[in-house]
């Protein structure tokens, strides 16, 4: 499948998980890809798997919460790749823990790194789309958007995270650019792995229990999430913005 073909995308977060799947397929579909993380080494693997499968990719290492690393990463993109035309704002950490046991620094690191983090890259890459009139921006969201215990920071980024899609969509529509959210469930990763190990549960178990209550009856994959990212961010799905997709096995019963 080549429908990406030309393409130059930037996906944050891309060193391993829901970005690392991210980055492969977009690559796999044709397009050169940034694979974006905190520690540059950290993207070898990633972007290892891109070349080595005939793919084009670099690797970038930036905080995506730090203007100055943003804006400098966006450039690299520009320069090395040629341009700009897919951002994926997947970067994401957790620090879950009950309201009332919740720190500053839990709450701003959340904040920081998915909202600030999105509005930062976003804000960089929609001066080449516009500039362009083309472009494509995917956000992270997560079911937890819907609430979800222990969660209050999270939950909130993530409900923030479709917002700011909505917004971006009305005011980057005009120039061609496409902003939509997708919102996994329960994807098997190391973030969820560490949410299992914080309420002391096997990840084995965790998973099982998880997928017994999913309409499909199993966990979600990161190239589940993927392969709907790489839909959004192709031509097939030109007339959809301002959208957020479940991505989660279906609704809960
Ligand atoms: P993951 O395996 O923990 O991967 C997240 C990646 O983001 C890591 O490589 C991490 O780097 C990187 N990162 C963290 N802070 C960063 C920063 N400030 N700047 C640049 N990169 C940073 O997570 P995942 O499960 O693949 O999740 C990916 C996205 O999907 C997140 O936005 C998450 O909230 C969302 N999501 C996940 C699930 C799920 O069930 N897994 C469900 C719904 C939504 P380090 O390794 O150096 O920390």
């Amino acid at each position: 499948m080549s429908t990406l073909r030309g393409r130059i995308a930037m996906v944050t977060g891309a060193a391993r998980g829901i970005g690392a799947a991210t980055a492969r397929t977009l690559a796999e579909q044709g397009a050169a890809v940034a694979v974006v993380d905190l520690d540059e080494s950290a993207c070898a693997e990633t972007v290892g798997a891109i070349t080595s499968a005939g793919g084009r990719a670099i690797a970038v290492g930036a905080d995506v919460s730090k203007r100055e690393a943003v804006e400098r990463a966006v450039e690299r993109v520009v320069t090395e790749l040629g341009g700009l035309h897919i951002l994926v704002n997947n970067a994401g950490v957790i620090r879950d823990n009950m309201l009332f046991k919740m720190t500053d620094d839990d709450w701003d690191t959340v904040m920081d790194v998915h909202l600030r983090g999105a509005f930062l890259c976003s804000q960089a890459a929609q001066e080449h789309m516009v500039e362009q009139r083309y472009g494509k921006i995917v956000n992270l969201s997560s079911t937890s958007a819907l609430g979800n215990r222990g969660q209050a920071n999270y939950a909130a980024a993530k409900a923030g995270i479709q917002g700011f899609t909505k917004t971006l969509a009305i005011e980057l529509g005009p120039f061609g650019v496409n902003v939509n959210a997708v919102a996994p469930g329960f994807i098997a990763t190391d973030m969820t792995a560490a949410t299992a190990s914080r309420i002391g549960v096997e990840f084995e178990t965790f998973q099982k229990a998880v997928a017994d209550a999913v309409p499909l009856r199993r966990i979600g994959r990161p190239e589940d999430v993927a392969s709907v990212v790489a839909f959004l961010a192709s031509d097939g799905a030109s007339f959809v913005t301002g959208q957020v997709l479940y991505v989660d096995g279906g609704p809960k019963g």
